[in-house]
């Protein structure tokens, strides 16, 4: 799935300026980094901001329309909407729409494409039910936009958790479910399934099985590495386990909720490679780093927390300098996030799986 984009994935400034503005992704980088940065401070900062090598072609997704989306049909009624940044999905029934996420970035242009993919077919506008796939804000905090009359769904834990969080912007759902819920829409399902804490404590799968598509968001980030510390993952054991949950559905289209293209399943076999290749070199790291030069440089003036830093930063650089040199030109971002990724699953080794190195039980 790429596109005429392709062409202008130059790493210089220019080149980048100029896909960000055929992307007409500007407003969305300003929601995301704040206008001071977007508008005005980018080109001072430039000459200390680390290059980073182009991204592949192939992790690109199709061109935006001048209000800064894209909508496309995944199969029959279901379609998908992108903003280059974060992804939503909705099916569109005879009698109404049913919508999976509404990221703040993608915003009013997701009403946008609803409007204009229902028109077209001739079917209701009307947002009858609004999935949550998990709590975070990133993901569902544009709920507040399609007002108090629309179902919003979700896991109980979602429920718990804006509860707590009280955001005006994401209402917590009405309509709860703890291990699997059916939402009828017409001749169509939406299989909503939770399958144990990974990202987060609440996050599901939503799978629709006439359509062969399967969203699980914060997992898999088709053509790209993990977001930062393997997406910010709160159960990493889980989150790594939760690849094979995703390959045990007999889907063809992915909607992994981030980026601006859908995946395959060999996209999710490539990243859980990525994954087990991470965590063998956290493993060899493991067992080769010396840690004797942390302890002679910081140990004399009792600093603890030098010691660990210095010793794990360490650990994350030499565990993924083997894994970006794999997947440069396979991944995009591989050089951007992959330390972050080490780190995390280097912590999770020692803490989760308890190898905990020179940490260990003393002798
Ligand atoms: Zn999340």
């Amino acid at each position: 799935m790429t596109s005429n984009l392709s062409t202008t994935h130059s790493p210089s400034r220019r080149g980048f300026l100029s896909r960000a503005a055929m992307m007409a992704a500007a407003p969305a980088a300003a929601a995301i980094v704040g206008p001071g940065l977007a508008a005005g401070r980018a080109e001072a900062a430039e000459g200390d901001l680390p290059s980073y090598a182009p991204v592949p072609a192939a992790s690109f997704g199709p061109a935006l329309n001048a209000d800064g989306y894209f909508v496309g049909r995944i199969q029959d009624n279901l379609y998908w909407v992108t903003d280059g940044f974060y992804q939503s999905m909705f099916l569109a029934g005879a009698r109404g729409v049913v919508v999976v996420d509404a990221p703040p970035t993608i915003g009013h242009n997701l009403v946008r494409a609803i409007n204009q993919v229902t028109a077209e077919a001739g079917t209701s506008s009307t947002v009858t039910h609004l999935v949550y796939s998990h709590s975070h804000a990133d993901h569902i905090g544009a709920s507040s936009i399609f007002g108090d009359d629309v179902v919003r769904v979700g896991h109980v834990e979602t429920r718990r958790l804006l509860r707590e969080a009280g955001d005006p912007n994401r209402p917590p759902p009405t309509l709860t479910f703890s291990d699997r819920r059916v939402l009828a829409v017409g001749a169509d399902r939406l299989e909503l399934e939770y399958h144990g804490p990974n990202h987060s404590p609440d996050n599901i799968f939503i799978y629709a099985p006439r359509q062969r598509t399967l969203m699980v968001v914060d997992v898999v980030f088709p053509g790209w590495v993990p977001f930062k510390n393997l997406a910010v993952s709160q159960d990493i054991p889980g989150w790594v386990r939760a690849h094979d949950v995703a390959l045990d559905y007999g889907w063809t289209t992915l909607v992994g909720g981030h980026l601006g293209r859908l995946g395959v399943r060999a996209d999710v076999e490539l990243q859980r490679q990525y994954v087990h290749d991470l965590d063998d070199s956290v493993r060899q790291t493991l067992a080769s780093l010396d840690p004797t030069p942390f302890f002679q440089q910081y140990g004399p003036s009792g600093n603890a927390w030098a010691i660990f830093k210095g010793y794990l930063d360490a650990a994350a650089v030499q565990a993924a300098a083997p894994v970006v040199d794999k997947y440069l030109g396979q991944l995009g971002g591989a050089d951007v996030f992959t330390v972050d990724n080490a780190a995390v699953l280097f912590e999770s080794l020692r803490i989760d799986a308890g190898r905990l190195g020179p940490f260990g039980i003393r002798p």
